[in-house]
């Protein structure tokens, strides 16, 4: 189980001629044993960081430790792939269809033969629910079964490291959240120095103890999970992490004034701003709401069932061209009038 240190690291793609710096001076450190969620949109440089880390792929400039040892640095592989003990499972899981699920899994394991090799895949087997199917072939498996074969696989080495790229996205909503809770599950349990790359929040989130926004190629955020989706520190974060509403506001001797309520800010330089508020802090309602600042009249447009709450859509009764979405746990009349209401601690703000 390593800490891995990733300095200074560029990689730049040639597109035809022109050169295309993807990852621009990268900076990450993953403790050992903990479990870091990178999240980006598609094409931000997410695989492309994973398999420098894996020596899959060299740096144009920069380094990569394992520990105290340099594993890569610019345009050089110092220790190759198969020497960093890399476990990895990616989007496809890969298995090979001519191989039992058994033999996938010891195919990939070099330290164990015989009887210690047979302990060591029912011993993971166990912990992931697949013990009756390592007889089966892939097509003879579902999904989520296919998926605990390949992360079976990726332990069954004692990787120092886990790599896991989008391992969530082929599987069906249903069995996500049951793979999610699993993947934290064993690396808990294994103790293993583990990155899961996604573009999806709810991937991060739900396993990651400290998380990395990429965007731009570089970091624009590193923080726990509730860091980052409360206090983002630019509106493109808070819209990747989570739904927001985003609106035009001002700061005039302290205090925030957007749409018709002022809302008491800390620290705040005065003028144009940006502020993001999400839908779950919102509340629309015809009396006061203990706690919560009032923002003015609003319109109902929309208010929708999504199968545990509603959706509301609200526009500010002078200005029809403003859209808040509002989660609610109970319907509205369309047209009626009421007042929305923000909880002022998680109104956020943004320089323009
Ligand atoms: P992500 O995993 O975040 O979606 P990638 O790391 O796969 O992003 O790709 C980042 C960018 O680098 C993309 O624009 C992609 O086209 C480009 N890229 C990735 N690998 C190569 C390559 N081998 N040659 C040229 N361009 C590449
Ligand atoms: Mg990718």
């Amino acid at each position: 189980v390593v800490t891995v240190k990733v300095s200074k690291v560029t990689k730049t793609f040639r597109k035809g001629k022109t050169p295309v710096e993807v990852l621009k001076g990268v900076d990450l450190v993953i403790e050992r044993g903990a479990c870091m969620g990178i999240l980006g949109p598609s094409g931000t440089g997410k695989t492309t960081l994973m398999r420098i880390i894996a020596g899959l792929e060299v740096p144009t400039s920069g380094d990569v430790y394992f520990d105290d040892k340099l594993v890569s640095t610019s345009n050089r592989i110092v220790v190759p792939p198969e020497r960093r003990n890399i476990g990895m499972v990616f989007q496809s899981w890969a298995l090979y269809p001519n191989m039992k699920a058994y033999d996938n899994i010891a195919f990939a394991v070099k330290n164990r033969k015989g009887e210690e090799l047979r302990k060591k895949i029912e011993e993971i087997a166990e912990v992931l629910d697949i013990k009756k199917v390592l007889d089966r072939y892939p097509r003879e498996l579902s999904g989520g079964q296919q998926q605990r074969v390949a992360l079976a696989r990726a332990l069954a080495k004692d990787p120092s490291l886990l790599v896991l790229d989008e391992p969530f996205s082929n599987l069906d909503a249903r069995i996500r959240d049951s793979a999610r809770a699993l993947v934290k599950k064993v690396q808990k349990e294994f103790g293993v120095t583990a990155i899961v790359v996604s573009h999806d929040p709810a991937d991060i989130f739900s396993v990651a103890d400290v998380a990395g926004v990429l965007l731009d190629g570089n970091f624009a955020q590193v923080g726990s999970p509730i860091e980052l989706y409360d206090s983002p520190v630019s509106a493109r974060v808070a819209r990747l992490v989570g739904e927001i509403n985003e609106l035009d506001g001002q700061v005039e001797g302290g205090k925030l004034k957007v749409l018709n309520g002022t809302v008491e800010v800390k620290g705040l330089d005065e003028g144009e701003v940006k502020v993001g508020m999400r839908p779950e802090d919102l509340k629309v309602s015809e009396d006061q709401v203990p706690g919560m600042v009032s923002l003015g009249k609003v319109r109902v447009k929309v208010s929708s069932y999504t199968g545990s709450s509603f959706r509301l859509v609200v526009s500010p009764i002078e200005d029809d061209r403003v859209e808040l979405y509002v989660n609610s746990d109970r319907p509205m009349d369309i047209n009626s009038i009421a007042l929305l209401y923000v909880r002022p601690e998680k109104v956020k703000i943004f320089r323009k």
